[in-house]
């Protein structure tokens, strides 16, 4: 049979989006362990979590069984907003790398938030409007998440409160002020407007923040206001779900064509767009249907999976929320300045954790100078300016179709692009004016972090 011709986008139509989110927990052999209440070392009940998370996707962050979660209607007609993303083939990258190797990347950047990160942002929105609530409240680092955020509230006409770590307040005040033009309301942390804000103030009064802080302040606010909940962009079960509307897309739109990727890569910060990406392909994998090399990417700065440890660990810095059996550097590892912000997480998510333990996937590092290298090549051949956290998965695509020149072997390499880079250009000019460097921790460095790790028995 004659190949048919692959066009360089491949778009789904409105029906043939998928309908319900995948749940690879209900296929896995070894489920990922539950959350732990960090006073009892007992698993969390969902009456304890609802102080904190919305009742809805507490049912979907503890169940382990069911595989489809519909996905309600309102929630995909502001997915048809921005949805379906394309499935693009790199046809100018190939050309560039001279390799015999088909490469093709999901587009995730093509909303106003610049990622992913929206797929979730809406769907918890509409669960908290749904219980009735007035608002939810949330932290952001490099600012992705809470803009995404912001713009899921505005939509369902909920109150958005985003604690954004102040030096990013400070250094990135586009990403601040899109977040103000869609409602929300965005205060530096630490502030004085919370009671560990104030705390750490005194403690250390010219901190610049950090994602822990803003997380401790974001939890305190849901907690003791009326009718508000806090909300979380990535790590948990329920975001990686939500996520999984790219690798349903991607899947779907690979069938049209009989596409079979051989190799399957994303980066990882706490795991979502790379959980939601290979989900149903590591489904179909977990049910004995087909093989794929799967491959996390992550910063040589901030290297959980392939250099952290698989323990309970909280999951902020604060040492406030559920403990997570994860992959981490520990919850007081703080990693060097890097510019890929949604990546310097300490942790990972439980279902990547526990299927990176059990051998389903790999994982490797890559550094940061290397990462803008690739990032410009793309930039160059493809036309689309990626986000810092995207390109670590470009870098090794290219990589692997590099090695694929040499061997001449003609694997078809799928990668996730989360997002686009248009808020990091200060980045981007440390690398042209050669002012970019990589930072490796030390183990020295790597210990500091395990040391901060909670010890209780069968936690060693
Ligand atoms: C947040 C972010 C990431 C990392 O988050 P994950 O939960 O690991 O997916 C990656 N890329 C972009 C563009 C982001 O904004």
């Amino acid at each position: 049979m004659e190949e048919k011709k692959i066009p360089y986008k491949i778009y789904l139509s409105e029906d043939e989006m998928p309908k319900a989110w995948y749940n690879v927990r209900a296929d896995m052999t070894n489920k990922p362990a539950p959350l732990l209440n960090p006073a009892t070392h007992q698993p969390m009940t969902a009456q304890k979590l609802g102080a904190v998370f919305c009742d809805e996707l507490i049912q979907q962050e503890l169940d382990d069984t069911t595989p489809y979660f519909p996905i309600p209607e309102e929630i995909r007609n502001f997915y048809k907003m921005y949805r379906p993303s394309p499935l693009v083939r790199a046809y100018c990258l190939e050309e560039k790398l001279k390799t015999p190797a088909k490469i093709y990347y999901k587009f995730e950047g093509n909303n106003t938030s610049g990622s992913h990160k929206l797929n979730s942002a809406i769907a918890q929105a509409y669960y908290a409007k749904n219980q009735g609530l007035k608002g939810v409240t949330t932290e952001t680092g490099a600012g992705q998440w809470g803009t995404a955020l912001s713009m899921a509230c505005a939509y369902l006409g909920l109150d958005c409160r985003v604690y954004m770590v102040k030096c990013s307040y400070e250094q990135k005040p586009f990403r601040r002020e899109v977040m103000r033009t869609y409602g929300a309301q965005v205060t530096p942390s630490p502030s004085n407007t919370t009671e560990v804000g104030r705390k750490i103030l005194e403690q250390f009064p010219g901190t610049s923040g950090s994602l822990g802080c803003a997380i401790s302040e974001a939890v305190e606010a849901a907690t003791s206001m009326e009718g508000y909940r806090y909300v979380l962009g990535s790590v948990l079960n329920q975001v990686l779900l939500h996520q999984t509307v790219i690798g349903l897309d991607t899947q779907t739109a690979l069938k049209k064509y009989g596409i079979k990727p051989d190799v399957i890569l994303g980066c990882a910060g706490g795991g979502s767009n790379l959980g939601g990406l290979i989900s149903p392909f590591v489904g179909e994998k977990l049910r004995g249907e087909a093989d794929y090399q799967i491959i996390a990417v992550e910063p040589a700065s901030c290297p959980s999976l392939t250099r952290g440890v698989f323990r309970y660990d909280f999951c902020d810095t604060g040492a406030i929320c559920p403990l997570a059996k994860m992959y981490t550097l520990g919850n007081g590892f703080i990693p060097s300045a890097s510019h890929a912000g949604g990546l310097r997480y300490h942790g990972m998510s439980p279902v990547v954790s526990q299927l990176y333990h059990d051998g389903l996937m790999e994982a490797r590092s890559v550094e940061q100078t290397s990462v803008f290298a690739a990032a410009e090549e793309f930039a160059r051949c493809e036309g689309i300016l990626p986000a810092p956290e995207s390109s670590h998965a470009i870098r090794v695509a290219m990589d692997e179709a590099i090695r694929c020149r040499e061997t001449g072997e003609e694997k078809t390499i799928l990668f996730g692009l989360t997002g686009t880079g248009y808020f990091d250009m200060v980045a981007y000019g440390k690398y042209n004016d050669g002012d970019m460097s990589d930072y490796i921790p030390t183990d020295a460095d790597l210990q500091r972090g395990f040391d901060s790790i909670p010890k209780f028995p069968g936690n060693e």
